[in-house]
């Protein structure tokens, strides 16, 4: 499938501790392409607090008693000017969507609820990179863990999933199945997806009725997993249990990653029945055909 008239709706820039690039070539490599919409959506790690350098900010520059700098919204202001910037300029058919990536709102919930009012904020993807109280997924060494520790760990991260869609102050679903990216990736260890199905079928029910949606994140495909997250049967009973709201993202961290896997996500998108996906504007879904 060609990628002129797709959307990528997870992407991130300089602005976010692990991405590279200006937003400006992101947008730039999306107009290339000749996607129908970009979301740059920086991360916001609701509950993890960072020095001013982690974000790019120069710490003799920071006010010492702002103690929003040390976290992720002054943060997410610094993406905010250069994307007001490009949104003025003119992209052709390329529309410009300002988004911002929640990591665990709900363990910090009143630094969510700041950035859930702002109205600058296009689209908000709601992410759970750890378990309450654990590190990131990512740092977790399961190969020194058992199955059943496993096991509990993949429980808690669909429980805790449910509870932020229950909450749900976003507009899509971040990455489910995120916690595969390392297990299965990068540590090569198979598991059941279907074992947690009955508390997946609850995150589905509780975002169709809030209006809200899924991503299919295609990072998954470019990197050690192989697979998208969530897979195609996950996004099959998404559809089977009444979902109408999808979306598709890169997670790209780098301007050359924007749109990669893209096609292949829109292919399973089409394959699961859809024959839409959507992009946000004022958090409000605007549908592509697919
Ligand atoms: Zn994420
Ligand atoms: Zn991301």
């Amino acid at each position: 499938m060609d990628l002129k008239g797709l959307i990528d709706c997870h992407t991130h820039c300089r602005f976010s501790p692990d991405g590279q690039d200006e937003p400006s070539k992101l947008v730039e490599k999306a107009e290339q392409l000749g996607l129908k919409a970009i979301a740059v959506t920086d991360h916001c790690e609701c509950n993890t607090w960072f020095e001013p350098e982690y974000y790019g900010i120069d710490s003799s520059k920071a006010d010492p008693d702002d103690i929003v700098m040390y976290n992720c919204k002054s943060f997410h202001d610094s993406s905010l000017q250069p994307m007001n910037e490009l949104k003025k300029q003119d992209h052709g058919e390329l529309v410009l969507v300002h988004g911002i990536e929640f990591g665990q709102p709900l363990q910090a919930e009143n630094i969510a609820n700041e950035l859930v009012n702002d109205k600058r904020i296009d689209f908000i993807i709601g992410s759970l990179h750890n378990n309450s109280g654990k590190p990131d997924f990512y740092y977790l060494e399961y190969d020194k863990m058992s199955f059943q520790q496993i096991d509990t760990l993949l429980k808690e991260y669909f429980e805790q999933v449910l509870e932020m869609c229950i909450w749900g102050k976003f507009d899509i679903l971040g990455h489910l199945t995120y916690p595969l990216r390392y297990i299965s990736g990068k540590y090569g260890i198979s598991v059941d997806i279907l074992r947690y199905r009955k508390t997946i079928e609850k995150i589905f029910t509780t975002l169709i009725s809030n209006n809200k949606g899924i991503e299919i994140n295609t990072s998954g495909l470019y990197t050690d997993l192989k697979k998208t997250m969530p897979d195609a049967q996950l996004v099959k009973l998404y559809k089977d249990i009444g979902g109408e709201i999808i979306s598709i993202g890169s997670d790209a961290h780098r301007a050359e990653d924007v749109g990669r896997g893209i096609a292949q996500g829109a292919q399973i998108a089409k394959d699961c029945g859809f024959d839409h996906v959507a992009y946000f504007k004022n958090h409000e879904p605007v549908f592509v055909n697919l």
